[in-house]
């Protein structure tokens, strides 16, 4: 591999947009009186480790219409999209919608603000990453399946929640460049 020759797939949600620190928000706006484990919230709610009933209210404010489109960037994402389009890689933003209305265009617009249009056109909006082409995908999920033995290595960006993954290569938009040698 020679530089600037990777396809790298960019995941939105953990990776470039804020989710936990707007879940975070409107749940503290819902329920003042109520404490939320921020850091572990969405992946214990994905991963059914909160009470049925809590999990349900969890997943309603991530379902109301605007919320993707108020998750504020993550420091360093934005300036690194373009940074590694800068170096010649194909970079793709690849990323899961939830089953709603809303959030299949906000993401959309997501992009469009803050990385215009020429990344419009590079989105891929997917329920399955496993099935797109690519040399590298950086998300932070812990482990992302789907129908296909994926083409891309997963690379694990970051976060209190994916702590446990250990055998993946890990970025933060601090470390990129040296840890993919970019
Ligand atoms: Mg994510």
């Amino acid at each position: 591999m020679h530089n600037g020759d990777m396809r790298i797939l960019v995941d939105m949600d953990g990776v470039l947009a804020d989710f936990n620190r707007a879940l975070y928000e409107a749940w503290e706006k819902e329920y003042p009186r109520e404490s939320l484990d921020v850091p572990e919230t969405r992946i214990k709610s994905m991963l059914h480790e909160e009470p049925q009933e809590k999990r349900q209210r969890i997943r309603k404010l991530y379902h109301a219409p605007g919320f993707y489109r108020s998750l504020t960037p993550i420091k360093g994402g934005i300036e690194a999209v373009r940074e590694m389009a800068k170096r010649g890689h194909g970079v793709f933003i690849c990323s899961s919608p939830v089953t709603n209305t809303y959030c299949i265009s906000e993401k959309i617009e997501w992009v469009m603000e803050y990385l215009g249009d020429e990344f419009v056109r590079r989105t891929v909006i997917t329920k399955d990453k496993t099935l797109v082409k690519g040399d590298i995908l950086i998300d932070d999920w812990p482990d992302v399946t789907g129908a296909a033995v994926p083409e891309w290595e997963h690379v694990v960006f970051d976060q209190p929640y994916n702590k446990h993954i250990t055998d993946k290569r890990r970025i933060t938009w601090d470390t990129y460049i040296e840890v993919l040698a970019l």
